[in-house]
């Protein structure tokens, strides 16, 4: 089935509201094989929210409206859907009792205008607001000669999330065709996201009924594969056998069938083969050590390293020697080399990371411009070293850099 979200506020139509329901909801509607297809931003005018309620109903059969349920003139969600939908929206005396019994457990008067809360659409169904006044309500209903499921979710996230989890995800759970959804995440590091697709679409092509979706970031792409049929084990076996092949196709840049970080595959790694791993960072400022001590556990592998940003550092921590960055400058295969080596050797780990770069955006010259990064990767007897050239900002460069470091360190353990 399919879903449009209909975030409801002129606040967010500013640069100073964002929409964060939407991502909530869609989060957890992918649980249940939902599929978010479109999604819309209204301000607080009826006539422009009855016209998209209008337009989301011709176009899915799950139609969710966040916000403007509160008390206040500007909140017209419930009117637009009565009038939408052409039907009754009657005050409740019930809702309204509960609404005046919530206040008076604050011990706060309830001013009059809270009573439109009580507004309960005609044949909706009631859903609890355990954070807020403001009751969801749920309709299923027919638009068009189709079957409907119109949904009104209060505009606070604190209020709204607990009400999906609680009320709205177990009446989904019931309302929607059974079927039993399998998934798989591969991910695979430093291969271009239109390479990898290219490369992949002719394979995922030819399985229409498992969704598959790519997202690429700095390095790092994830491949997520979706599949809901009417057994488990139908679903699963499609998307394993799509996961097989996209495995086969793209070899070793996959480094994660099973959504793990690259930074807990290169610790897996080292645990399995009981060895340690120490850094020099110089480019990127630590963002490498970050990511690998975000991991709990990691201290049993990773056993640290160093900033070694200046030239002095380089020769003090980690014995580069002086000469070498006299000779080659201090972005060189040589020096980053050497920081591998020296800081391996310095406190005593199996492999040595040495990362050095120019980040820009100043500083680049024709010899070595902005982007040019070198990682060295050494276990005493032997040193690989790669030259790299990063697009992009100073922040984008870094993260290249570091995510291009782990990736080498994953590979030299494979
Ligand atoms: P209230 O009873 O608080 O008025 P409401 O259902 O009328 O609830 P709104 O008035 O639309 O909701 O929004 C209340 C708060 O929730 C505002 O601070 C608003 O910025 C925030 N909010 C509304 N919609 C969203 C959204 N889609 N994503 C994130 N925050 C939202
Ligand atoms: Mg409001």
């Amino acid at each position: 089935m399919n879903c449009e979200i209909i975030a409801v506020g002129s606040e967010l139509l500013t640069p100073f509201r964002q929409d964060t329901n939407s991502l909530y909801v869609t989060d957890r509607l992918y649980e249940l094989g939902v599929r978010v297809v479109f999604k819309t931003i209204v301000g607080d005018r009826k006539e422009h929210l009855v016209d998209a309620i209008h337009t989301g109903l011709r176009r899915v059969d799950i139609l969710i409206l966040t916000g403007g349920l509160g008390p206040t003139e500007d909140d017209l969600t419930r009117q637009a859907v009565a009038t939408a939908l052409k039907i009754a929206l009657k005050r409740d005396p019930d809702l309204v009792a509960q609404l005046y019994a919530r206040f008076a457990g604050r011990r706060i008067q309830m001013t009059s205008n809270n009573t439109r809360q009580g507004d309960r659409l005609e044949n909706a169904t009631i859903l609890d607001n355990a954070n807020g006044t403001a009751p969801g309500q749920w309709l299923d209903t027919i638009y068009g000669g189709h079957r409907k499921l119109v949904i009104l979710l209060p505009g606070p996230p604190s209020e709204l999330e607990p009400m999906f989890d609680q009320a709205c995800m177990p009446l989904l759970e019931a309302a929607l065709p059974v079927s039993f959804i399998a998934r798989r995440t591969l991910k695979a590091a430093m291969i271009g996201e239109s390479a990898a697709d290219a490369r992949i679409a002719p394979i995922y092509q030819k399985y229409g009924d498992v969704e598959t979706t790519i997202l690429a970031h700095t390095g790092d792409i994830q491949l997520n594969l979706l599949c809901a049929k009417k057994a488990m084990d139908l679903a699963q076996r499609r998307v394993d056998e799509l996961a097989g092949k996209i495995e086969e196709e793209l070899e070793d840049f996959i480094y994660s069938s099973q959504a793990e970080t690259l930074e807990q595959i290169v610790l897996y790694y080292l645990g399995m083969r009981g060895a340690t791993l120490a850094v020099a960072e110089s480019c990127t400022g630590g963002l490498m050590s970050q990511r690998l001590t975000s991991i709990d556990g990691s201290s049993r592998s990773f056993l640290g390293g160093a900033i070694v940003y200046s030239n002095d550092l380089k020769t003090e921590f980690a014995d580069v020697p002086r000469t070498l960055i006299d000779d080659y400058g201090a972005v060189s295969s040589e020096v980053a080399e050497a920081m591998a080596d020296g800081i391996r050797e310095r406190v005593g780990a199996t492999f040595g990371c040495g990362i050095t770069g120019v980040a820009g955006p100043g500083g680049g010259t024709e010899e070595k411009p902005v982007g040019l990064v070198y990682v060295a990767v050494s276990d005493g007897k032997h040193t690989d070293v790669l030259e790299k050239r990063f697009l992009g900002g100073r922040e984008s460069i870094r993260q290249w850099a570091a995510q291009q470091a782990l990736d080498m360190v994953r590979r030299r353990l494979m």
